[in-house]
């Protein structure tokens, strides 16, 4: 087995990314709790205690809710920013010194046989960052929780084999819909959430020869369903010439399960 690329959970109500190789595990957010990250985790043959790191976007309860308690009983290291430290240090409760590691943007970090890169994101957290990650020749992206898209978020999400792509809301169904106005505007605006037609224009935008699996991810429960997601982004990406299904493959990343992983 090569590389493997999996979303355990991905949506506004808990998300855990799987990505490793033969001698490296890692898991990027782990806002599920420790029994459904474990059941994941089993879906994949990995073993907790073979878990070599955990990297975190930001505070938000659905990327840290599973964080501390799966540290603790596998003893695995958490890495994320001095922001996403401070912001989320009261919630994940004791984590030892020696698991405690710190990234910052723009700085690889090394596992092992994979390198991870941290970039900035615009979201309403302390210190919020997207990963692309780096495995044998393949790059695997994520990039969920996007306020708005930056030439940062461009930049470190072009050359990805693999993308995990927010595709948070169709507008139409959060206007009409029955959030308080107050958070719809947060989602809409520039620190919140992109929609699906801003995930197919930037997909259409960085597409190289390179992509060949994109996951859409970050569901809103309430302003979005997963075939009017798929849907919209696929119309937009025909209207660009980029056909879906044959060397470009598009999933859903399934809000409640382990998605399909991709093998490298
Ligand atoms: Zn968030
Ligand atoms: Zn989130």
């Amino acid at each position: 087995m090569a590389v493997r690329f999996c979303p355990i959970a991905s949506g506004s109500s808990g998300n855990c990314i799987y990505a490793g190789t033969e001698s490296t595990n890692i898991l990027f957010d782990a806002g599920l709790s420790g029994k459904r990250i474990k059941e994941g985790l089993d879906i994949l043959n990995v073993d907790g205690t073979n878990i070599d790191a955990l990297f975190i976007t930001h505070e938000h309860s659905d990327h840290i809710k599973g964080a501390g308690i799966i540290s603790r009983r596998f003893d695995i290291p958490i890495y994320a920013t001095e922001g996403t430290w401070e912001a989320m240090e009261n919630t994940i409760g004791n984590i030892g010194r020696r698991n405690k590691k710190f990234i910052y943007s723009g700085e690889p970090c090394v596992i092992n046989d994979m390198c991870i890169m941290p970039f900035d994101i615009p979201h309403d957290a302390a210190e919020p960052v997207g990963y692309s990650i780096f495995a044998k020749d393949f790059k695997m992206t994520i990039a969920t929780d996007l306020g708005h898209v930056t030439d940062t978020v461009k930049e470190n999400i072009q050359g990805s084999d693999v993308l995990l792509l927010e595709s948070n809301h169709d507008v139409d169904m959060l206007k009409c819909g029955s959030y308080p106005w107050a958070l719809k505007q947060r989602i809409l605006g520039d620190k919140g959430h992109i929609s699906n037609e801003t995930a197919g224009k930037l997909i259409s935008e960085i597409m190289d020869g390179k992509l060949k699996h994109i996951y859409l991810g970050h569901l809103s429960d309430e302003n979005n369903e997963p075939h009017l997601a798929y849907e919209t982004v696929k119309s937009i990406l025909n209207e660009n010439d980029i056909k879906v299904g044959t060397y470009l493959k598009m999933d859903m990343a399934s809000r409640y399960s382990n998605s399909c992983p991709v093998i490298l």
